[in-house]
């Protein structure tokens, strides 16, 4: 059986509460009718559970950008998994490189978070990828095994089959240059193998794996025909519903 297509829609720091349920509402009517498609929107924390009420009765899943692994407890600031839960998330980004980059995300914390999130029943979209500099100095590969077997240490497989994973190039999120679907692929391809050589041939071939970093309407066609392209996590061509419904009716085109 094929993988379903998933596309997602990061929003990042973006959209108050009102802006938030404007746009889901937008976006349930541009998008009514897509079969095949798999879709998910990811707003801030305050807006979760606003937003998981306009999409009850939607097919639109509900993701969190982010968890902590304690399930409560003196950690001022943080959310648990059992508060994503409750507010309706099925979907968490773990390890986005803006955490990587900018709070001090490391594999092991991934990692933690990972275990945090499936052990809530909630469906990690596992992100890596490489800087500018990583790839310039031929680290690529290297790089994305170890963020894929740091983000995975001491998982069991029946884990496995709820993980999506994003390859996102950390230089082409959000500088509006893309990884033609030909780079864009590679990495896709190297992860199967990985995942085939090490953990199991079902995980491989059933994994999802999205690729992210200035999706647009205009490149989702080319990146969706991709063989190990499954889906794309969408940063800011997610914050308006017509350019997203777009990527999400990418079939269409
Ligand atoms: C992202 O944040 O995951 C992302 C890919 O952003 P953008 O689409 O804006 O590059």
């Amino acid at each position: 059986m094929g993988r379903l297509p998933f596309i997602a829609g990061n929003w990042k720091l973006n959209k108050t509460v009102e802006e938030a349920v404007d746009l889901v509402r937008q976006l349930k009517a541009s998008i009514s009718g897509v079969k095949d498609v798999e879709v998910a929107v990811a707003p801030s924390f305050t807006a979760l559970y606003a937003v998981y009420k306009e999409l009850e009765g939607s097919s639109i899943h509900l993701a969190a950008q982010n968890l902590f692994w304690e399930e409560k407890g003196a950690y001022t600031g943080e959310v648990s998994p059992l508060m994503l839960k409750e507010v309706g998330c099925q979907y968490v980004i773990i390890g986005h490189s803006e955490r990587r980059q900018f709070f001090g995300e490391t594999d092991e914390t991934v990692n933690r978070r990972m275990k945090a999130a499936l052990g809530q029943g909630l469906k990690p979209i596992f992100c890596m990828g490489e800087t500018l500099k990583e790839r310039e100095e031929g680290n690529t590969f290297s790089l994305i095994e170890r963020q894929l077997k740091g983000g995975l240490r001491d998982l069991g497989e029946m884990e496995f089959k709820s993980i999506v994973i994003a390859y996102e190039p950390v230089w082409a999120i959000g500088t509006g240059k893309t990884a033609t679907p030909q780079q864009a692929e590679e990495v896709p391809r190297f992860i199967r193998e990985r995942l085939e050589r090490v953990y199991s041939r079902q995980f491989a071939e059933e994994v999802r794996i999205q690729y992210g970093g200035s999706v647009t309407p205009e490149n989702i066609k080319g990146l969706m025909s991709q063989t190990n392209i499954d889906g794309a996590l969408v940063g800011g061509a997610s914050l308006k519903s017509e350019t997203f419904s777009k990527i999400v009716r990418f079939k269409e085109m």
